[in-house]
């Protein structure tokens, strides 16, 4: 995979997990050697006329990159937005190795052609892996199937089915879809969000989540119910047709409660939790900033609670950072004429560390289960979200954990200027990301 003029690299001291110091020598894409011998090796190497870069990390913590399941990177058909390109270099800023880019550009990626082209985009660019994810019904309509088909035998070897933005509503269709993908080991991300409980298509959509503040606010509400009702008739439908389902951007304690009693009787679900749903309520909707207008909405200091104790418990499985950039005009309007959405790639791991670490519900190890082997192992990646040992790809990063930033959108590689942490001091930096072997970003700065 990497190109053989990359030079070695031999990093010192950085803290695998977080925890002891180790060295960790990388070579020909490879993480050649963990530990005591990782110098010697480098010696070896050096010897050999080979090129060995040393990259000083002492009180940096090593974890396998990132691998994010649900990122919306806009292209092709709104690159004002954001482009495969821009979106790369905001994924390898914030320590992704890995993206999976949602179905709902323009045209839709709901044929092998619009797959390929993302997935050719993604390796032009070179700063992240960029998994185009298919279309579950053509233009997301709801009505008929996509090319599912045609999608993971095509050179993008789609295994990854959403049509997120709109839920799959129709029983019958996602039945169709489960056991569709059932025949390659893909698998059926859902959008839970049943449309008529949330004026899906009228002239009053739902505007915030529905509860003490919308109804202050007079604005029209989006009941937890709607989420949880489809995530209760997924399960149930993917345990009948035995097959995998995933839920995208899970928001409420209800549906925490409902993948949870899944679970425990053997349904094959997995889970994700955005960042800004483990931090951020309702309650800011007050402001009427647009920049908080996101779907699902912003929830209850309840949710947010129940959000943390089901990722630290393993109910939730993993971290999706629902990136949705949007131009400026986009958002700065009137609440109720603004985009939904949120950026969130050069953000994400601080979030988890503000929340998750800081907090002592998880360690690094687990932070890298949520972050990485686990988002990997889902779409069934071998070469992400492997162990930091020998003889794996090297694709991993360094975060500086005592870090302390305050976000500035201007400053982001990201085209999108919509980051609900705008102002805010985060904790943590990644220092650096290796991409197969390749230093993408090097002192906290793309190479
Ligand atoms: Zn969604």
């Amino acid at each position: 995979m990497t190109a053989p003029s990359n030079p070695a690299l031999l990093i010192t001291g950085a803290r695998p997990y977080g925890e002891q110091p180790q060295d960790l020598l990388i070579a020909e894409g490879r993480i050649a050697a963990v530990g005591p011998e990782a110098s010697s090796h480098a010696e070896q190497l050096r010897a050999q006329g080979t090129q060995v870069e040393t990259l000083e990390a002492e009180g940096q913590i090593a974890l396998p990159g990132l691998v994010d399941l649900h990122t919306h990177l806009r292209e092709p058909g709104r690159e004002d937005a954001e482009t495969v390109a821009t979106g790369s270099r905001a994924a390898a800023l914030g320590g992704f190795t890995a993206v999976h880019a949602m179905a709902n550009s323009s045209p839709v990626a709901d044929t092998a052609g619009v797959v390929e082209q993302v997935h050719r985009l993604g390796l032009d660019a070179g700063y992240t892996e960029v998994y185009p994810v298919g279309a579950v019904t053509v233009g997301l309509a709801g009505e008929q199937l996509a090319e599912l088909g045609a999608m993971a035998e095509s050179s993008a070897q789609v295994r990854m089915f959403s049509d997120d933005g709109h839920c799959v509503h129709n029983p019958v269709l996602m039945r169709r879809a489960l056991e569709y993908v059932k025949t390659f080991d893909g698998f059926i991300a859902q959008h839970a969000q049943e449309p008529a409980l949330t004026g899906w298509g009228t002239e009053t959509p739902a505007q915030m989540n529905e509860g003490c503040v919308s109804a202050e606010l007079g604005l029209p509400g989006w009941p937890a119910v709607a989420e949880e009702a489809i995530i209760a008739r997924d399960v149930l439908l993917a345990q009948h047709v035995g097959s995998r389902l995933h839920v995208c951007h899970v928001s409420t304690r209800g549906s925490v409660e409902i993948i949870r009693w899944a679970k425990e009787r053997g349904i094959d679900v997995t889970a994700e939790v955005t960042p800004h749903h483990l931090i951020l309520t309702d309650e800011l909707v007050r402001s009427y900033d647009p920049v908080y207008k996101v779907n699902p909405p912003l929830r209850t200091e309840a949710d947010v609670h129940a959000l943390r104790e089901g990722l630290a418990d393993g109910t939730i499985d993993v971290i999706g950072t629902d990136h949705a950039p949007h131009p400026t005009e986009a958002k700065e309007c009137e609440w109720s004429q603004a985009a939904m959405g949120m950026t969130g790639l050069e953000t994400a791991l601080s979030v988890v560390q503000m929340t998750m670490v800081e907090t002592g519900l998880i360690d690094w190890r687990r932070v890298a289960e949520i972050t990485s082997a686990k988002p990997a192992e889902i779409y069934r990646h071998t070469h992400q979200g492997r162990p930091l040992a020998a003889g794996e790809a090297a694709n991993l990063i360094l975060v500086d954990p005592a870090a302390r930033r305050t976000v500035d959108p201007l400053q982001h590689a990201s085209k999108g200027r919509n980051s609900p942490f705008r102002g805010m001091e985060l904790p943590g930096e990644v220092r650096a990301t290796v991409l197969n072997g390749r230093a993408v970003v090097r002192e906290g700065a793309l190479v």
